[in-house]
């Protein structure tokens, strides 16, 4: 069928080869296909190239074309870096900074040749203008193409396709011979009205226009046409995945026990909030379903998730079947344990722990006791998923954090009990552009109410210069009786930073504030020892804790009122986020501080402000979605985010209402998608985009 030349193999493309199709391979480019979607990172229009002598401001991003003047490599007071010296057309000079990776960069500056590149200016460097590592292309001397084309596309570039040559002139010219000799055998995946009704360009012109675009009304064309492709059909994936789902018989439990009412109304300290009731009530509403929950149950650290899952396992119990809560960490777990412990022994229920690293002998009974059902709930990370561990009858897969876990995991658990329900947990609430996209019509319960009498974290950010006010603080709250956290990026001192790191910082502080006890825990310590030096500051043994990022989840010490974060400028947003949910959780107030070089880029400047402006964690979520882009958001292959290759779901929204919409129309009249005008859509979707469906199926 003339549409399979999609699913053909590349290696025999001209211009390819073995060694080329295997470095295509590690980039996941198999198929002609793969490669007609490997879109270009940008296109470069010689219309909107700089002059050197036209730069004016500091931090401004602009492509450059010059050619290479001289070398060199740098010795500095703590490591190398690279420099290179072009000149422009125009007589302008600039210089090129590498600090790292230029075993690799130094190759494509030879003397004479001619580079784009493209970055933020800066005249940090003697008053010369200066880009520190650039994107950029080597442009050959005299391409036809090249140099007569008014809009040129650039590739991504990776060490492994350069050292095979795949330089983005490589990629034109394979491509341009694929289109150029198959062009006409290209399926039209898009049924005829869909491409009317919402207007988009023509499928094989779009592909010829991304690569080869005539002119930028042509280019945008194609971008719009090949979104809405991509989003299309991830959609359909969606809705297929949903039928699926509805099909499958689920556990029917009670929502009435003993135990459930004794945990709400005997063991919980506290009146559950509203949003906590109403989630319990959609988690109740779908466990007595006859269908396997799917359900997320996302809200800002602190709002009391924990809770309602205990709430939910209780149930589980009542009717007699097993449940397991997922951590990430073993930090985590350990912690999770005490308290579900805590909650669920005085009534009855038997709970364990089942972490990677425990004894053969101990293991071997926890393992005996959860497939004999003499265990109720067992509380775990990563080491739950193995093979061995066999549940009697599991009902209900509570996954906390669960970005931090990935497709295949949740799958593994699934197929740990007979159609479970699952329970999906983030503190990092999901944008509902994204929701839709990655989710489809999931469940999602939101908590947005924070139990009462919580003051809002002040947050405040102090350069290195301003450090004497940030100790003044912390030893201000110790001395008030409250704990504080002090938190570094890294753990030892390294030949390659300069950045503070956390066993320093521990010496530091130990003299600093003499008469109160300083814990450290980091990711290189031994389990035990982490769970030791945490259970020291829980109990107030200690009362600072210098740690890395593994205290990010979950650490609840109520009594903590500093958060302090060095070089917050290195962190993501949602680290932040989490990490300054540690602090805040008592009825004192708490204050996170943020030490931070904020003039080191422009890009974390701007993360600093959302976190300094907002507390609210959907704000940031949406804030970091635009920063960063849908693809970075989660990490793609963690959370079972599709891909997308050209759609940006933080911008394209109308793109892919259209899509939905379309979708939808397409659905109610026909989802078994047999109607011939569908046919080779259906071929297209069932070879390409079903065949990813896997983990989503397994899962829900
Ligand atoms: P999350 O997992 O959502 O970050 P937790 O479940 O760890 O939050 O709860 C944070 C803290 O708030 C815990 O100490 C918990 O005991 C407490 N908490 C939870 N729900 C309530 C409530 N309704 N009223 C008062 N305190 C609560
Ligand atoms: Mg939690």
């Amino acid at each position: 069928m003339a549409q399979y030349v999609f699913a053909e193999g590349i290696k025999y493309l001209k211009g390819v080869g073995p060694a080329r199709a295997d470095a295509l391979a590690q980039v996941g480019i198999k198929t002609c296909r793969d490669l007609l979607h490997f879109y270009p990172r940008r296109h470069l229009d010689h219309t909107n190239v700089s002059r050197v002598i036209d730069l004016k401001t500091e931090g401004e991003t602009v492509t450059i074309i010059g050619t290479v003047v001289a070398t060199k490599v740098i010795s500095g007071r703590h490591r190398e870096r690279f420099e290179v010296d072009v000149h422009d057309d125009w007589g302008g000079r600039l210089k090129l900074v590498w600090f790292k990776g230029f075993r690799w960069i130094r190759r494509f500056f030879v003397e004479g040749y001619r580079i784009a590149f493209t970055g933020d200016v800066s005249s940090k460097y003697g008053g010369r203008w200066t880009m520190v590592h650039p994107d950029f292309d080597r442009l050959d001397e005299s391409g036809p193409r090249l140099s007569t084309a008014r809009i040129i596309s650039l590739y991504p570039g990776s060490a492994r396709l350069q050292a095979v040559g795949l330089s983005s002139r490589t990629f034109r010219n394979i491509i341009y011979q694929l289109i150029k000799k198959r062009g006409l055998e290209f399926p039209q995946v898009l049924p005829e009205w869909v491409q009317e009704e919402y207007d988009l360009l023509d499928g094989r012109i779009a592909l010829r226009a991304i690569h080869f675009p005539k002119s930028h009304d042509e280019l945008r064309k194609a971008k719009r046409r090949l979104k809405f492709e991509e989003l299309f059909f991830l959609q359909l994936m969606l809705r297929q995945i949903k039928k699926m789902r509805v099909k499958r018989k689920g556990i029917r439990l009670e929502v009435q026990g003993s135990r459930y009412s004794q945990f709400i109304d005997q063991v919980l300290p506290f009146e559950l909030t509203e949003d906590q009731k109403k989630a319990l009530h959609e988690i109740k509403r779908d466990m007595q379903s006859g269908h396997p929950m799917y359900r997320m149950l996302q809200g800002d650290v602190g709002c009391g998730k924990t809770v309602v899952a205990v709430a939910a396992l209780s149930l589980v119990v009542d009717s007699e079947f097993q449940g397991a809560f997922m951590a990430p960490t073993e930090v985590l777990a350990e912690q999770q344990f005490a308290s579900l412990q805590g909650y669920l022994e005085p009534i009855g229920i038997r709970v364990c722990l089942l972490v990677g690293g425990q004894r053969k002998r101990l293991r071997e009974q926890i393992l005996q006791e959860i497939a004999s059902g003499s265990v109720d709930i067992v509380v775990g990370t990563h080491a739950v998923f193995q093979e061995q561990v066999k549940f009697k009858n599991l009902a209900l897969a509570v996954i906390d954090e669960q970005h931090r876990f990935g497709v295949e995991q949740r799958a593994t658990l699934f197929a740990k009990g007979n159609n479970p329900h699952m329970l999906l947990m983030t503190a990092t609430p999901i944008p509902r552009s994204l929701a839709l996209t990655v989710y489809g019509d999931l469940g999602i319960t939101t908590i947005r109410e924070l139990p009462k009498g919580r003051k809002r974290v002040i947050t405040k950010l102090f350069r290195d210069k301003y450090r004497s006010e940030m100790e003044k603080l912390v030893l201000q709250q110790l001395s008030e009786g409250r704990q504080a956290y002090i938190v570094y990026p890294q753990v030892e001192e390294s030949e390659s930073s300069d950045l503070k790191n956390a066993e320093a910082g521990y010496r530091a502080w130990q003299q600093l504030c003499s008469g109160h006890s300083v814990g450290l825990v980091h990711g290189k310590m031994k389990s035990s020892d982490k769970e030791a030096v945490m259970a020291q500051f829980k109990s107030g043994e200690t009362q600072v804790l210098v740690a890395t990022t593994v205290i990010e989840v979950g650490v609840d010490s109520p009594n903590a009122t500093v958060m302090v974060i060095e070089h917050a400028e290195r962190f993501g947003l949602s680290q932040l986020h989490q990490l300054r949910g540690r602090v805040g959780r008592g009825k004192h107030q708490s204050y996170c501080v943020l030490m931070a070089d904020w003039r080191q880029s422009i890009e974390s400047r701007e993360r600093l402000n959302v976190i300094l402006r907002t507390t609210d964690g959907f704000e940031i979520s949406e804030a970091d979605l635009k920063l960063r882009g849908a693809g970075d958001f989660f990490g793609t292959r963690q959370s079972g985010m599709p891909e997308l290759r050209i759609a940006d779901i933080s911008e394209d929204m109308p793109i892919l209402e259209q899509a939905q919409e379309a979708v939808r129309r397409i659905w109610e009249q026909d989802h078994d998608l047999i109607r011939p005008e569908y046919q080779v859509m259906r071929t297209y979707f069932e070879t390409f985009v079903l065949a990813r469906m896997e983990g989503y199926a397994r899962t829900g």
